[in-house]
């Protein structure tokens, strides 16, 4: 596992900072957000360090599907069964705010579209 030591998602998964996890296994972990932004928010991660989506799928793609495999799992955990979103912020314009890649799942609300 490659962590970078000033990243706020690599001390969560390696438990330096607490999370409220949800489901983890040898390669990823789901944790709630910390400001959520409907009833259920919660934060897909890869133990392993990578910036964004465009990162993780050209130097890992099987560990991309894996982690949308535990983001469809959350979905089942939260009983999300009327609807979700999977979403991930890439780069300055989407407003990402840390630079680990993560997917956000939402639901627990009706979601508008499109996204402001
Ligand atoms: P982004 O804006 O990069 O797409 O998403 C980053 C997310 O991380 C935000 O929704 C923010 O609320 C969440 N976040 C920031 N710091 C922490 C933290 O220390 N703990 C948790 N659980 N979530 C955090
Ligand atoms: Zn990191």
């Amino acid at each position: 596992m490659s962590t970078v030591n000033d990243c706020l998602f690599c001390k969560i998964a390696t438990g330096v900072i607490p999370a409220d996890i949800i489901v983890e296994n040898d390669h990823a972990l789901a944790f709630r957000d910390i400001d959520p932004k409907a009833p259920t928010h919660v934060l897909v991660i890869p133990r392993s360090h990578f910036a964004d989506v465009d990162e993780l799928t050209e130097r890992d793609p099987d560990l991309a599907g894996k982690l949308l495999a535990l983001a469809s799992e959350v979905a089942k955990l939260e009983a999300l069964g009327t609807g979700y979103r999977i979403v991930t912020n890439i780069g300055e314009d989407a407003g990402q705010s840390v630079a680990h890649v993560h997917f956000h799942v939402l639901g627990g609300r009706s979601l508008t579209w499109p996204p402001g």
